[in-house]
């Protein structure tokens, strides 16, 4: 059991993650404010911290500075806006061990809190999960993706939509679930015709299947 402390005030976020983690072994403690996050975190036994930037009471990184400040190494999680890689340098610089940009895929943050979380219990949960359609192999937590032993080189968004898609394993995705997925649904529909064009480009046109009126369908 890994137990994770999830310091977020969004309350849609912290009820989806800790539905969404109710049948892993990952047990989720939440607290929706700077001072009760650090509080809890110093009194208590956790393995992994994911905090969010920001909160109402103060920022995510003041409460990661003062949990080092206290001499705790909780491994931790910083939840960054997307646009923001000035937050996700200062997150790292000061103390956190690894971040997700926002809006992230569910599975993705798993896989990075099995991999920083303090004590693993079994072998099998520091498993890196690489996803692999056909031909291609993806690997979550380095965002990478290879075809046939090829390094596809891909942008944030080129990657997180194949992602999305690969997870499926054949089924497909539809269209309204990618633009929640990767835009957290603000962007503009035809967005995801012009990405899934990029990514067909990538990887051939074939890679990804458009399935009439409902959306697609990878199968590598
Ligand atoms: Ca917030």
């Amino acid at each position: 059991m890994i137990r994770l402390l999830l310091v977020e005030d969004e309350d849609r976020l912290v009820e989806s993650l800790t539905q969404g983690l109710r049948t892993t072994d990952i047990e989720v403690v939440s607290a929706r404010t700077g001072r009760e996050g650090l509080r809890m975190a110093l009194e208590d036994d956790f393995d992994i911290m994911v905090l969010d930037i920001g909160l109402p009471d103060q920022e995510g990184f003041t409460v990661l500075r003062k949990l080092r400040a206290n001499g705790s190494d909780l491994p931790v999680i910083i939840l960054t806006a997307r646009t923001s890689a000035e937050d996700t340098v200062r997150g790292l610089e000061r103390g956190a061990d690894d971040y997700m940009a926002k809006p992230f895929s569910f599975a993705e943050l798993v896989a990075r809190i099995r991999l920083r979380a303090r004590a693993p219990q079994d072998g099998t949960s520091a498993e890196v999960p690489t996803i692999e359609v056909g031909r291609c192999e993806l690997d979550p937590l380095t965002r990478t993706l290879t075809c046939g032993g090829l390094d596809i080189p891909l942008s944030p968004r080129e990657f997180q939509l194949a992602q999305l898609l690969m997870q499926r394993r054949g089924d497909v995705v539809t269209r309204a679930e990618a633009l929640h997925e990767v835009w957290g649904g603000a962007a503009k529909d035809n967005v995801l015709d012009v990405y899934i064009r990029y990514l067909r480009t990538h990887l051939g046109s074939d890679a990804i299947e458009t399935v009439r009126g409902v959306g697609y369908r990878f199968v590598g």
